[in-house]
């Protein structure tokens, strides 16, 4: 026998059953996944965001320049390559390629205001541990074009309806980093604050000092945390505009009935971020890795990826920590047939073909069995296809051309007419047609 081959580091199988991932507990299946990409398609639209789709593969130059050099993704999670001369990088994260699309094809000038989503896979070499990994999903959503509150609020609440609807436990955190009036000296007061405390701080944070001030403050390192407890407060350096921002955005929140906690130590890894951030944090199931999702205010990025001064706002949401936590609960979506069909010989076998291509003509699901195999292990296999009716079909049933549907749940028969088929298990699922 050849070598297995086995699937590269930080990424994962994701399949329509059990499969077994080192650091997860419960089994995440596809059904898991599909249950939060497709709530998101049903919901996103209802508030005007359409979607939008960029390549996996951009120029290194965007990352570099849209999330900045000194960040942890682009200074050591990036996977780069050299394309004939070409530095391309496999996208980290998706803001960066959305604004770069939204400036290539000169959006704001078809329209004043912007709401796009997107669904996909992102690439960051980490550290895999539950809830990390080198290849994850990624579902988000970006708002360019409105300056005002009331939009930070609306996509707040959106991504709590979200949550909410999945059956998700969760907190909002709140908080505001202020702009390029008001922050500098914000990072000049942390800066000097971190400088007198350097001995205390990790490696990582030692360096962030002169880089990335604002990313000590979210370390993980509980060293660092009592650090970072002691730390000035950005509330106390804001300018008048973003005060009034902030509170715009409470009182908005307020009026919409979201519940949300201030949170001062939450600051996003990203340069580009200004003003209202803010994290979905799961209350349980996930242990450290426990954000949901991320989001802020980003004023700035277009304009410096060579737009408009256009403002913009988005969160992302890790799909990867959501299955996960539905996976916990058992819940997915549903991809089990509606009826299994079990031919017991050659002729029945023909008609049992057609029997399902009606069924799935009428939009129904039906599986045939293509093994030889007695009743009794026939309904054992439509027990484990999780269907819902199953059809033994015999010498008798053909020549009758009548046949019992068994509900295999309740173990109730039906006795159906094979001619019209679809009619009749429609009948049985109380939809007529
Ligand atoms: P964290 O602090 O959890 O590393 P982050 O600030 O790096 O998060 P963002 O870049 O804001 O995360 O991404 C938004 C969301 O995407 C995260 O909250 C998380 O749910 C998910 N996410 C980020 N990186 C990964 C990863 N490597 N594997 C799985 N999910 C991820
Ligand atoms: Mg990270």
């Amino acid at each position: 026998m050849s070598q297995k081959i086995r699937g590269v580091k930080g990424t994962r199988d994701v399949l329509p059953i059990d499969t077994y991932v080192k650091d997860d507990d419960p089994w995440v299946r596809v059904g898991h996944y599909d249950l939060v990409e497709q709530s998101a398609r049903d919901l996103f639209p209802l508030y005007g965001y359409r979607e939008a789709r960029t390549p996996i593969l951009e120029r290194t130059e965007l990352f570099v320049r849209g999330i900045g050099e000194v960040t942890d993704i682009v200074g050591k999670e990036m996977y780069t390559f050299d394309d004939h001369g070409d530095s391309l990088t496999l996208r980290p994260e998706n803001t960066a390629s959305l604004v770069r699309a939204y400036v290539e094809h000169n959006v704001n000038q078809q329209e004043p205001e912007t709401k796009w989503w997107y669904l996909g896979p992102m690439f960051r070499r980490e550290r895999q541990q539950r809830g990390r990994y080198r290849q994850f999903t990624q579902i988000g959503v970006e708002a360019f074009g409105s300056p005002g509150p009331r939009i930070d609020a609306e996509q707040i609440e959106l991504l709590d309806r979200w949550l909410r609807r999945l059956g998700l436990a969760f907190e909002m955190h709140l908080n505001t980093l202020g702009d390029a009036a008001c922050r500098p000296k914000y990072r000049q007061a942390l800066q000097s604050h971190l400088r007198s405390r350097s001995q205390e701080l990790c490696e990582d944070c030692q360096g962030r000092i002169e880089t990335n001030p604002i990313r000590v403050l979210d370390c993980k390192n509980p060293k660092c945390q009592e650090v970072a407890a002691g730390a000035p407060r950005m509330e106390e350096f804001l300018c008048d505009a973003c005060k009034a921002h902030f509170a715009g955005v409470q009182e908005a929140l307020q009026r919409l009935g979201v519940r949300f906690v201030i949170d001062p130590k939450l600051v996003r890894g990203l340069d580009y971020y200004t003003r209202t951030t803010y994290e979905a944090i799961a209350t349980s199931g996930l242990g450290a890795q426990s954000t949901l999702a991320g989001g802020g205010r980003y004023d700035g990025l277009v304009r410096d990826l060579g737009g408009p001064d256009v403002p913009g706002i988005g969160f992302a949401a890790g799909v990867e920590r959501m299955a996960l936590l539905l996976a916990q609960q058992g819940k997915e979506r549903a991809t089990q047939p509606l009826v299994f069909i079990a031919p017991l010989g050659e002729a029945e076998a023909a008609r049992a073909d057609q029997l399902a291509q009606e069924l799935r003509a009428a939009g129904l699901s039906a599986e045939v069995s293509f093994r030889k195999a007695n009743p009794g292990n026939q309904l054992k296999r439509a027990d484990a296809l999780g269907a819902r009716f199953a059809l033994v079909l015999g010498d008798q049933e053909l020549k009758a051309g009548r046949a019992k549907l068994k509900e295999l749940r309740t173990g109730a028969q039906h006795e159906v007419s094979l001619q019209g088929i679809a009619g009749e298990v429609a009948r049985l699922l109380g939809t007529p047609r």
